[in-house]
């Protein structure tokens, strides 16, 4: 298959690379049909995230169509055919922060966790196409991709909406949600947003969702806050 690949500091390919295949009894193959380039994809790009190889697929934002699913993933929660967006943290859905709904704390899924314990000070869930610190697993900025826990993390979409329309439940929507969540909003607050980017985007939507009275949008980019005024936000 093609991906995009890490090729050194501040250099990407888009090169050949081995098909992905069922390693464990609870992987899926997922054919990609829509991935995105995250804010945080610069930090591996240019190094400040050590651990990256040549050669290491990119991307942990993606949907697409099961292709193939390993004899242990449970058949109620996924099947072949089934379209999903897959979340970027790896989840086992067993151990105990799963069982805390702290998915992205998942205790099983990098098998790197203590080296992320040594540069974080403390460990992280595995992730899709984030060096191998979270695990070295191959990312989705490819047409394929192997999910491991497959039963666990990815969501399936069963609706008609387009893959623009959810693809970014697999970070950045929900990364702006729990900005906002954390703000505990009441129906009397004005919510000012610092940086209307992509998360802040979802923030500021976040924030109306949660009941806001005004969303405010602070941004040094014109484009940006455009945007916002788009969506009914002050700029
Ligand atoms: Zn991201
Ligand atoms: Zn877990």
């Amino acid at each position: 298959m093609r991906a995009n690949t890490w090729a050194g500091r501040n250099k990407v390919k888009v090169r050949d690379v081995p098909d992905p295949k069922i390693l464990n009894e609870r992987d899926a193959i997922v054919r990609i049909t829509s991935t995105a380039i995250c804010g945080s994809d610069l930090h591996l790009l240019d190094g400040y995230v050590p651990t990256m190889q040549d050669g290491d697929v990119m991307g942990h934002e993606f949907m697409g169509e099961v292709i193939e699913v390993g004899q242990g993933v449970d058949p109620g929660r996924l099947r072949v055919g089934d379209r999903v967006v897959v979340p970027f943290p790896i989840a086992c859905g067993a151990c105990g922060a799963c069982a805390a709904e702290l998915y992205s704390c998942c205790e099983n899924s990098n098998p790197n966790a203590g080296i992320a314990e040594k540069m974080f000070g403390h460990p992280v869930a595995g992730i899709f196409g984030y060096s191998h610190l979270t695990g070295g697993f191959a990312g989705g900025q490819a047409q394929y991709a192997r999910v491991p826990f497959a039963d666990v993390g990815p969501l399936k979409i069963e609706s008609d909406l387009t893959d623009e329309q959810v693809l970014f439940l697999s970070d950045i929507l929900p990364t702006g949600y729990m900005g906002a969540e954390m703000c505990d909003i009441q129906s009397t607050d004005v919510v000012a947003v610092w940086g209307a980017g992509p998360v802040g985007q979802f923030a500021m939507d976040s924030a109306r969702a949660l009941g806001a009275a005004k969303v405010i949008a602070i941004d040094k980019e014109p484009y940006r806050l455009q945007m916002a005024e788009r969506a009914g936000h002050t700029a």
